[in-house]
């Protein structure tokens, strides 16, 4: 049951809700799933037939495939929060071992000292950066305790004043040795990997691989960013999309309402304050709040009235570079869980080779998909039930850009011959790859479907197909760094929120997390106190 009285018996008007969420990615349904619980009369207007966005799996043949996230990382955000919506327990999540795999050697990461292992193993293969490597290596560890010490910190987020009061001696005294690296950590925030590398680190090959090929990243989220995927967790049924189903049932409990199959076309702005949407079909919503989770620059191009936002805002938004996008593979493929040799770990990182590309030449170079870093996940081996019996999901994911290939061999973005032969190809070079891991794969692979970055713009209608919205380049994002945290929700438009990963960089899962917590937040306490 929702908690405390109905907004609306507090305050009727002439809205038909008190807030309109347009989208139902991981951001809007947080934000949707808290005011529900608060009592907030929510309606969430979602284009698909089912919620998720970036967090959707499908259906074919038997087979479940998790269409963009595989899972999702803890930061200290995501268990507390379902913890706090009720919902730990029903969605019921495991945690995914990860592992890095080497043309010539597998590297399971359980805990933070095995990171090691990587860079040793570095070591033989750049025996004359072996000094940079250790450096590296340290640097690396220390970043990660920082990031250790941050995801189990008090979280006023989601916890009462005096609990974190209360806890925070024992935390410090716990993660003193990490909190050390802060400083480190805080000057690694706007120096791209590549730029900092390159200060010491004369092997372009070598600068290319710890970069995983992302150069323009900061370099504190690269050198940590491995330490975040160890604390990555999968449901222990339905795949990935039980996370937003929960989500949605639970606003659904508490009063609200999810309108699939809803696109909104336009949000509704009278004297600078945004005051409802109108959906395709031509049906007019009011609202008190609107909380935007669909792409902020699509949104300012195309959805409010022209001359709502200041010229300067609007181009900024246009300016700025949005994040690369992602190629997938789905296999259902006949082997059992147990024979895939990947000694228990859902995920891998898979580099083919030592003389890998930069994202920067994606578009120029063919040979990119053929060297680039794979991510394959094996969600078999946490759920059965996601394969017909004794057979098993493989997903292989790569970085990609919409501009590819002549635009994939699109046409005025519709999809032509030359399209289908693209994908095959590129699926092709990636399955190639796997058998360094999977040798017989190509042999049992029964089902294979393939999604280009112009799959997941017409899906979630993210810019370019963009997977974490902007870039995470410190110079060339639009809302830089965490400082903007507070206030980064707000838009020039009064009433209208944002959230999700256009909100912030880097965003991503956390993200949403983050930012629909506590625009849902705001949100409560001005319909509240009426202000
Ligand atoms: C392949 C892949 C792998 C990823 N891996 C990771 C990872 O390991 N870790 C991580 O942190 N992040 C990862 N991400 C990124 C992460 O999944 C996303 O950043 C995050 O889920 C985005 O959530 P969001 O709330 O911003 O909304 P989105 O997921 O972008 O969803 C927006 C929703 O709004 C709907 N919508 C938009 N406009 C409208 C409209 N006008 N009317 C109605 N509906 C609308 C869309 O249909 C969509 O459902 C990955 C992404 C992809 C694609």
């Amino acid at each position: 049951m929702a908690q405390g009285m109905r907004m609306s018996q507090t305050k009727p008007g002439r809205c038909d809700y008190d807030v309109v969420i347009i989208g139902s990615g991981i951001g809007g349904l947080t934000a949707g799933a808290y005011l529900a619980k608060h009592g907030v009369r929510v309606l969430i207007c979602e284009q698909n037939r089912k919620p998720g966005g970036c967090f959707a799996s499908f259906k074919r043949k038997g087979y479940t495939f998790d269409a963009g996230i595989q899972g999702c990382e803890d930061m200290g955000l995501l268990l507390p929060i379902l913890r706090e919506l009720d919902l730990l327990d029903r969605i019921d999540l495991r945690r995914s071992k990860l592992a890095y795999a080497f043309p010539d050697c597998f590297c399971p990461l359980e805990q933070m000292g095995d990171l090691e292992l990587i860079y040793d193993h570095l070591k033989k293969v750049f025996p004359r950066e072996s000094n940079a490597l250790d450096r590296i290596k340290k640097e690396a560890i220390t970043l990660c305790r920082v990031m250790d010490a941050f995801a189990h910190a008090p979280n006023l987020m989601v916890e009462p004043l005096l609990g974190a009061v209360l806890k925070t001696p024992r935390w410090l005294i716990q993660h003193a040795s990490g909190l050390r690296g802060l400083k480190h950590l805080t000057g690694l925030l706007n120096i791209p990997i590549d730029e900092y590398l390159s200060t010491f680190v004369r092997d372009q090959n070598l600068i290319r691989l710890l970069s995983a090929g992302y150069r323009g990243n900061p370099a504190a989220f690269s050198m940590s960013f491995l330490c975040t995927m160890m604390d990555y967790y999968y449901p222990a049924r339905g795949g990935v999309q039980a996370i937003p189903n929960w989500l949605a049932k639970s606003i659904l409990e508490n009063g609200g309402e999810v309108r699939y199959g809803t696109l909104v076309e336009k949000i509704l702005v009278e004297d600078g304050r945004a005051t409802g949407v109108s959906v395709k079909g031509g049906e007019r919503i009011r609202a008190r709040f609107i909380i935007n989770n669909g792409d902020i620059r699509r949104t300012f191009s195309e959805m409010v009235p022209s001359g709502a936002v200041p010229e300067e805002y609007a181009r900024s938004l246009q300016q700025s570079n949005v994040s690369e996008s992602v190629f997938s593979v789905y296999l259902g493929v006949d082997m059992p869980p147990e024979e895939i040799p990947t000694q228990g770990c859902g995920h891998v990182f898979l580099m083919p080779t030592y003389e890998t590309l930069d994202l920067n030449e994606i578009d120029s170079n063919p040979d990119f998909y053929r060297r680039t870093l794979i991510m394959m996940m094996f969600p078999t081996l946490h759920d059965r039930a996601l394969a017909p019996k004794g057979k098993s999901v493989v997903i292989l994911q790569c970085a990609a850009s919409i501009r590819s290939l002549n635009r994939w061999g699109t046409r005025k973005g519709k999809p032509t011959k030359k399209y289908g032969a693209n994908k095959k190809e590129i699926a092709t070079q990636l399955i190639a790859n796997a058998e360094k891991l999977i040798p017989d794969l190509s042999k049992r692979i029964e089902l294979q479907i393939e999604s280009t970055p112009f799959t997941l713009q017409r899906y979630t209608l993210n810019s370019d197909g963009a997977a974490v919205g902007w870039t995470y380049h410190p110079r060339e994002t639009f809302r830089q760094g965490f400082k903007g945290l507070f206030g980064s929700s707000n838009t020039p438009i009064r009433n209208l929120y944002q959230v999700g990963h256009w909100t912030m960089s880097p965003g991503g899962a956390p993200a949403g997390l983050m930012t629909g917590k506590i625009v849902s937040s705001i949100v409560r306490h001005r319909l509240r106190w009426g202000v």
